[in-house]
């Protein structure tokens, strides 16, 4: 394998590119959009700076493995800047939680919910340690690519009785209601339905408490430019604003890919990072091989959608922390709304990002950044008119800010829009308008996930959320790391 196409320049995508590239394959990433990024993808508006996706940046050290691949560092392109607390959850009786990894501050934290679950929060914290070694450190990075990788890791499934859920498996170490949520929705930012992911998804806990919450300096989007300098910078080739609308195959292998400007390109290895219905359903529509996964993709769970409102409003506001959860009045039969009904639903549970609170430059002086993400039922749940009901839901959030945490909200606005399911399908072509591809439940994990290499065309690798291990900035730049373990194994083979 001398040359490789990747289609897709999300995390995954970037990460994959990088790998190849700083092993000697010569690589051509190619990506729909004008910028790099996808969910990661950002916008400039009256002098703020608007993140589109992901905010939270954890294991820090699985990023910087793709620089230090070439001997570089990370630091020679981003500023990554601790954030504390990780999150400030708070609850409509006013409650605050600061949620961080200083043991002292969190089991006061604790305390103050309920002394007697300091103890028990400690035993899930060797809870989730235990499940780190073996869901992330062991098989976080490796392909399952036949089933018996799958029976292989059964052992230490059964033992840390993934067949549960995130949501009971906490309940099992503490009592506290509140507690139980602030120790669950860790899952929702990855697609999960706490009361139903597996109780694996418990070791996003350790994750944190060990590598810390980071963000980076001008924003995730400065972290993207940096991968794809880099990846430049070795030698890779970027082509943007160029959809592949075809991967050419040739009997059972890919042979290159063709793009909507008419460009084309032959290579030894494709890998794509698009929405997984996408790859299979319209860039290789036209084999057999496309059509029936795409078929069989229509039957499995996809995570929900999300509904952003992002604003940039006058003033500081330095009581206000860079990461908030602000719960709504129910948990349980919100998620039920979402995940179960497809209803949306009239009270809301909002995640609050206010970058300035860390890195004042992304904003006018004088002003703040922020957006609200509501998590809502994907399109084929709730198939509604989001032209006509997404002012509508903007409208009820804003008020709902303004109500609860910052007043005069709408008279210090300076600029402000929204982003629906439509548009995740429309911009990603995510299907179903999916924010995370499909559900991490236990019967879609691992060997049940999209695999890493095609079953039937062997030079067609995937990379990204709808692969093993998942969604999330760990989970995509891992399967990154299984994929190109593959294809660097073909090459040696
Ligand atoms: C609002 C939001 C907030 C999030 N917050 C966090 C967070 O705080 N922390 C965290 O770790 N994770 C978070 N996540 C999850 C995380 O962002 C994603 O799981 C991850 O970024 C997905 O990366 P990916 O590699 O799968 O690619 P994607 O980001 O899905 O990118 C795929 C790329 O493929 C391109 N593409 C599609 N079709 C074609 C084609 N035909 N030709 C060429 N290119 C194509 C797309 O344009 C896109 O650029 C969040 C997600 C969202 C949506």
């Amino acid at each position: 394998m001398r040359s490789a196409a990747v289609i897709g320049a999300g995390f995954g995508g970037l990460a994959l590119a990088i790998r190849l590239q700083s092993a000697g394959v010569a690589t051509t990433l190619i990506e729909a959009r004008d910028k790099p990024g996808g969910r990661a993808y950002a916008w400039e508006r009256d002098g703020f700076t608007f993140d589109a996706g992901p905010t939270v940046i954890t294991d820090p050290a699985c990023l910087k493995e793709l620089w230090a691949l070439s001997g570089r560092h990370l630091a020679d392109d981003v500023e990554l800047i601790p954030v504390t607390p990780f999150y400030r959850l708070n609850w409509p009786d006013g409650t605050n939680f600061d949620y961080s990894n200083d043991e002292a501050g969190l089991a006061r934290e604790i305390a103050k919910l309920d002394p007697a679950d300091v103890d028990g929060y400690r035993k899930f914290v060797d809870y989730s340690a235990g499940v780190y070694r073996e869901g992330y450190e062991k098989l976080g990075h490796v392909a399952f690519l036949d089933f018996a990788s799958m029976v292989k890791a059964a052992p230490a499934l059964a033992r840390y009785q993934a067949w549960r859920s995130v949501y009971s498996m906490v309940s099992s170490f503490v009592r506290n209601e509140k507690l139980r949520e602030a120790l669950s929705f860790h899952t929702l930012l990855v697609g999960g339905n706490p009361m139903t992911t597996s109780a694996i998804y418990a070791l996003i806990h350790k994750l944190e408490k060990d590598g810390g919450v980071w963000f980076a300096k001008g924003g995730t989007h400065a972290l993207i430019r940096g991968m794809a300098r880099h990846f430049e910078r070795l030698g890779g080739v970027v082509r943007l604003a160029d959809p592949v609308v075809e991967i050419e195959t040739l009997g059972d292998r890919a042979t290159g890919v063709r793009t909507a400007s008419g460009w084309r390109g032959d290579f030894d290895a494709v890998a794509t990072n698009a929405d997984i219905m996408h790859s299979y359903r319209d860039l290789l529509g036209g084999t057999r091989r496309g059509k029936r996964a795409a078929e069989k993709l229509a039957n499995k769970s996809f995570s929900p959608s999300l509904f952003l409102i992002h604003f940039g409003i006058r003033g500081r506001w330095p009581g206000i922390p860079h990461h908030m959860i602000l719960f709504g009045p129910r948990y349980r039969g919100l998620l039920s709304d979402i995940y179960d009904h497809g209803v949306l639903a009239q009270d809301f549970s909002l995640y609050l990002h206010h970058p300035t609170a860390t890195d004042p430059g992304m904003a006018p002086e004088g002003c703040s950044t922020f957006y609200a993400l509501a998590p809502v039922p994907h399109m084929g749940k709730l198939p509604i008119d989001w032209a006509e009901v997404g002012p509508i839901y903007a409208d009820r959030i804003l008020d709902h800010l303004e109500a609860r945490l910052i007043p005069g909200l709408r008279e210090r606005l300076v600029t402000s829009f929204h982003y629906t399911p439509v548009d995740f399908g429309r911009d990603l072509k995510a299907h179903l308008g999916s924010a995370f591809s499909l559900e991490p439940v236990l019967t879609q994990s691992a060997w049940f996930r999209t695999h890493n290499r095609d079953d039937v065309i062997p030079n067609l690798y995937f990379v990204g959320a709808g692969t093993h291990p998942g969604a999330g900035i760990p989970g995509v730049v891992g399967s990154a790391k299984a994929t190109a373990a593959l294809m660097l194994e073909e090459r040696r083979s």
